[in-house]
């Protein structure tokens, strides 16, 4: 730690958090999270869930600048998966032991409830499957467009069969940055009310945070201290996934491409005058591998009431994500039989299973398969 810094009250404050994520050194703060998760993880279990993602759709109204996946109605590759599809890729989930699907898509202005509402029956009378789904954007979309209330909508989808939430949507939890990156997309208090809502009906989610765009610490700490007062009240939150943005293809990145290119031009007229060479790098426009371990630590050591913390491989790579097993992270996340949404930010980490339990097993803890509550299901 920094010298002069000591956490004062039981509970980390906000403005302690802040003062950890600005000066606090790496490894001190990697220790603090690690000692943390070692207090509440004892078993050294590194657990995984074997699951695909499956996005139904890629149109998308809301047209979030971070975001590479979405297209237009109109869009030559834009498309509605069928169900013979969706069937075909939840056969495949089952016979390499996937117990999970996480569904998602965009906001698409031609599916309403009743089509969600179909959909869910329709794999649950099929398939003994959990089905993690539809993040907060969408149910609200959903509910807004029926006219009902956001506890009418999570019931209605409840009683099709749908078990879980994932915590998309989230990006940072405040409104400024919102209206930077994702203007058309619900607010924090819209996001915060559908998983309070869905707490309320029993059933559990996940929470989210994409940094590494426009947000500053201030912002991190705000998103960190919205989903430890819900989950006070609640209890909902069976993890919390902190991940970076992916720049790639996307009209954020761009902007920050372009950014940091006038930025290095000018750099380059002032350093050819002074005879220096150019030191900023022209692609720096996401979070580093070093912001990213200080901020998953962070998550840790602020959330004391959600249980875990998932390491993102998928945007860190499996490299990565064994460190981050030292900063704080009890978890590998799912396997991820598909992704689409990181994959069309041209970031394509692909690993089997057997990597994923190599890569837990080679930083020196047991891999264990596990369900969306966290119940060990298979090990070694
Ligand atoms: S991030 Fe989600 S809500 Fe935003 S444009 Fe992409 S698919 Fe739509």
């Amino acid at each position: 730690m920094k010298k002069g810094f000591e956490i004062t009250s039981p509970r980390i404050t906000k403005r302690e958090s802040l003062q950890l994520l600005k000066n606090a050194d790496l490894l001190g703060l990697g220790m603090m999270a690690d000692d943390l998760r070692k207090k509440l993880h004892s078993n050294n279990n590194v657990s995984f869930i074997i699951d695909r993602n499956i996005n139904y759709t890629n149109v998308c109204i809301n047209k979030c600048k971070f975001c590479a996946f979405y297209r237009e109605k109109n869009d030559p590759d834009a498309y509605i998966l069928s169900k013979r599809k969706l069937f075909h890729k939840i056969r495949e989930t089952i016979k390499c032991n996937g117990t999970q699907i996480l569904i998602q898509g965009g906001l698409h202005p031609d599916l309403d409830v009743d089509y969600y509402i179909d959909l869910l029956k329709s794999i649950k009378s099929k398939f003994d499957i959990h089905v993690h789904g539809f993040s907060p954007p969408e149910i609200y979309y959903m509910a807004d467009k029926a006219g009902y209330t956001l506890k009418k909508t999570i019931q209605l989808l409840q009683e099709a069969g749908l078990d879980s939430i994932p915590g998309g949507g989230a990006e940072i939890l405040s409104d400024r940055i919102r209206e930077i990156v994702s203007p058309k997309k619900i607010g924090s208090r819209q996001w915060l009310k559908v998983m309070e809502e869905a707490h309320k009906l029993g059933m559990k989610t996940t929470a989210t945070m994409m940094f590494g765009s426009v947000e500053g610490p201030q912002d991190i700490i705000d998103h960190l201290d919205a989903v430890r007062k819900l989950q006070d009240r609640t209890g909902g939150f069976t993890a919390f996934i902190p991940w970076s943005f992916q720049p790639g293809n996307t009209e954020l990145g761009v902007k920050s491409l372009e950014l940091s290119k006038a930025t290095n031009s000018k750099l380059k007229t002032q350093n050819s005058k002074l005879q220096k060479p150019v030191t900023r790098h022209p692609l720096r426009s996401t979070a580093t591998g070093v912001e990213y371990l200080r901020i998953l630590a962070l998550s840790r050591v602020y959330l004391d009431n959600v249980p875990n913390i998932q390491a993102s491989w998928v945007t860190q790579g499996l490299k990565m994500a064994q460190v981050a097993l030292r900063f704080g992270a009890n978890d590998f996340g799912s396997t991820m039989l598909e992704e689409n949404v990181v994959a069309a930010a041209g970031v394509k980490y692909r690993v089997t299973v057997e990597d994923i339990i190599g890569a837990i097993k080679s930083s020196g803890f047991k891999p264990v398969q596990r369900d969306m509550y966290y119940n060990i299901i298979n090990s070694e």
